[in-house]
C-alpha cells in the first residue's frame, strides 16, 4: 500500500486533506524549482510553468508555444499575473477605500489580495463560496456608492453585457474603478455574438468555449466609453518577461487589463 493510501486510512479527513495539500505543494515546488519565472500572485519563483489543460475549450485555438503558462504553486494564468504585477506597482486608492466588489473571484487573485491586505466582498450569481449572491446586471446598491469592481472572464458569460456595463457605471462613485479582463481578439473589429447559438459545440466553435456567449473585439472600447468610463489598457508585452505575460493559453487570451475610471 502506498504511503498516501496508508495516510488516508489512518488520518481524520480534514487532517489528511491538509497534509495532502502541503505534500502536493512541496512536490510541485521540487518539480518546477528554479529562478527563471516569477509569479506576483503567490510571490514564488519557478524554473518553468505548468501546462494548461481544459476539455471545455476549442483546442484549435490553444497556442502550443504558450500552453505552459500556469504557475505550479498557485495555478495563476498570465492574466492573473498581469493584474497582480500592475496592482503591486500602482497605488489605486479606490481598491482600499471600499466598498470593493470582486465578481467570480479566482484563487490566484484571492491569494494576492490577502497578501496585499486589500479587502473586498466576493460576489457571484451561482457560486456558493461568496459573500454576495448577486447579478452583475442588477446589483442591490444605491447609485454612486461603490468604490471599485473587478471581474475577470465574466462578461462573456452574461446575457446582456452592455446592461452589465451600465449597471457597473451606475453603482460606482465618480472616479470609481472598474478592472476587468475578457476573452478578446485584437484583430477583431466587431464583437462576435449570436444569442440564437445555444448548442455547446457550436458555441465552442464560434466563441471558443461551451459557455461563452460572445468573443469580444475592439468595439468594446467604444461601448465602455459610451457607458461612462475613461479607459486605460495594460498590455502584457509591456511587462517583465519573468511573469510570462504572453497571449495564451488560448488565442483569445490576449490578456489586456482594462483599467476603467467612472467619469465624474
Ligand atoms: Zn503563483
Amino acid at each position: 500500500m502506498r504511503l498516501k493510501e496508508v495516510a488516508r486510512h489512518l488520518l481524520p479527513a480534514p487532517l489528511y486533506n491538509g497534509a495532502e495539500k502541503v505534500a502536493r505543494k512541496i512536490s510541485w515546488q521540487l518539480r518546477y524549482r528554479g529562478n527563471t519565472y516569477y509569479c506576483p500572485c503567490c510571490a514564488q519563483r519557478s524554473g518553468s510553468f505548468k501546462k494548461f489543460r481544459s476539455k471545455s475549450i476549442d483546442l484549435e485555438r490553444l497556442k502550443p508555444q504558450n500552453s505552459a503558462v500556469r504557475c505550479p504553486i498557485c495555478h495563476s494564468l498570465p492574466r492573473h499575473r498581469i493584474i497582480a504585477h500592475y496592482l503591486s506597482k500602482n497605488t489605486l486608492p479606490q481598491l482600499t477605500a471600499g466598498p470593493f466588489i470582486f465578481f467570480a473571484p479566482e484563487q490566484a487573485l484571492i491569494n494576492y489580495f490577502k497578501k496585499a491586505d486589500i479587502h473586498y466582498q466576493s460576489a457571484d450569481l451561482f457560486r456558493k463560496d461568496v459573500d454576495l449572491h448577486i447579478s452583475i446586471t442588477d446589483m442591490p446598491f444605491e447609485g454612486g456608492t461603490i468604490s471599485a469592481i473587478m471581474c475577470n472572464h465574466v462578461l462573456e458569460h452574461v446575457d446582456d453585457y452592455k446592461k452589465a456595463l451600465r449597471e457597473i457605471a451606475r453603482v460606482l462613485q465618480p472616479g470609481g474603478l472598474f478592472l476587468f479582463t475578457v476573452p478578446m481578439k485584437s484583430d477583431l473589429e466587431k464583437t462576435i455574438e449570436d444569442p440564437t447559438v445555444t448548442d455547446p459545440k457550436e458555441r465552442i466553435k464560434r466563441f471558443g468555449r461551451f459557455d461563452h456567449l460572445r468573443l469580444f473585439g475592439l468595439d468594446l472600447l467604444a461601448v465602455l466609453r459610451a457607458s461612462g468610463f475613461s479607459v486605460d489598457i495594460i498590455k502584457g508585452d509591456e511587462l517583465p518577461a519573468e511573469i510570462m505575460p504572453v497571449t495564451g493559453p488560448v488565442d483569445y487570451d490576449i490578456n489586456w487589463l482594462f483599467v476603467c475610471t467612472k467619469n465624474s
